[in-house]
């Protein structure tokens, strides 16, 4: 691979554009060697919920720390035209000895806001993913999908415009994967922020995506893109239906084309 001028993401703040992540011919490889990515074009603009799918180790999490600026990528130009960024990952990396609304403080208190503000947004967040009432509880008291759901509204108190999800639902139980769905679903629809997600289940990226992205086996890039034409807000109820599924099959068809 040629190596050009490392790409830095570019920051801008908000306003006047609709596309809030641009990738143009991204690729990636590590000091190591290892090439994770490769000539990536991708876009996610406001309204739109964009789900990537692809084998485990073709650059799925790469991609997402290029786009939220802890990683730099090798090759292109990663442009991210805001600066208000929300990344949940798979794990819900909260500090055990901390309870719930002071982990949902966590993101803004250590951005300096006033404590009184911070409350009050931590409130909102918690009320906002269904949580009130476990205020004062520590994780190991939480079921895995509460302390998604934390992990959730700690990046809400950010009011992010794009936000990153690592596989957020990947470790849950197939019920609580599919209610935080709905929920994260309904989220989308009121808060309006851009989704960028991973997944290894191609219903469950159906499911959220306005757009879903097949990714090829290392070095990942993309073999495939599907519209999905299903209205927002979605019913549960979709998923038994025929246009769904065959949505699905498609999908899972392309994944496997592109695994080869
Ligand atoms: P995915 O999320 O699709 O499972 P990753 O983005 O985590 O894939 O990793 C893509 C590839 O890059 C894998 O082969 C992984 O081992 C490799 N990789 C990830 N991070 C590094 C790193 N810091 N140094 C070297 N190789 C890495």
């Amino acid at each position: 691979m040629t190596t050009t001028a490392p790409a830095s993401p570019t920051r801008t703040t908000p306003g006047g554009t609709d596309t809030l992540l641009d990738f143009q011919n991204v690729a990636m490889q590590f000091p190591n060697g290892t090439i994770a990515l490769q000539g990536v074009d991708l876009t996610v603009k406001r309204g739109e919920f964009v789900t990537v799918v692809g084998p485990s180790g073709c650059g799925k999490s790469t991609l997402l720390r290029i786009a939220s600026g802890l990683e730099q990528a090798s090759e292109g130009t990663a442009a991210v035209k805001t600066d208000r960024i929300g990344y949940v990952f798979q794990d819900a990396t909260l500090l055990p000895w901390r309870t719930v609304s002071d982990n949902v403080e966590l993101l803004a208190e250590l951005n300096g806001r006033p404590a009184k503000e911070r409350r009050a947004k931590a409130q909102e967040a918690i009320e906002l993913v269904g949580l009130s009432g476990f205020e004062k509880n520590l994780p190991k008291e939480l079921s895995g999908g509460m302390r998604m759901r934390t992990s959730l509204a700690r990046s809400l108190t950010l009011d992010p415009e794009l936000f990153l999800f690592d596989e957020p639902f990947g470790a849950l139980d197939e019920i609580t994967r599919e209610r935080l769905n709905d929920e994260l679903l309904r989220l989308f629809v009121e808060k309006q922020f851009a989704g960028l997600f991973i997944t290894h289940s191609v219903s469950e990226a159906v499911y959220l995506s306005t757009k879903v992205i097949v990714m090829s086996g290392r070095p990942g890039s993309i073999v495939d893109t599907f519209d999905v034409p299903f209205p927002m807000p979605r019913s549960p109820e979709i998923r038994f239906e025929a246009e769904f599924a065959k949505l699905v099959g498609e999908v899972s068809h392309a994944l496997r084309e592109g695994h080869r």
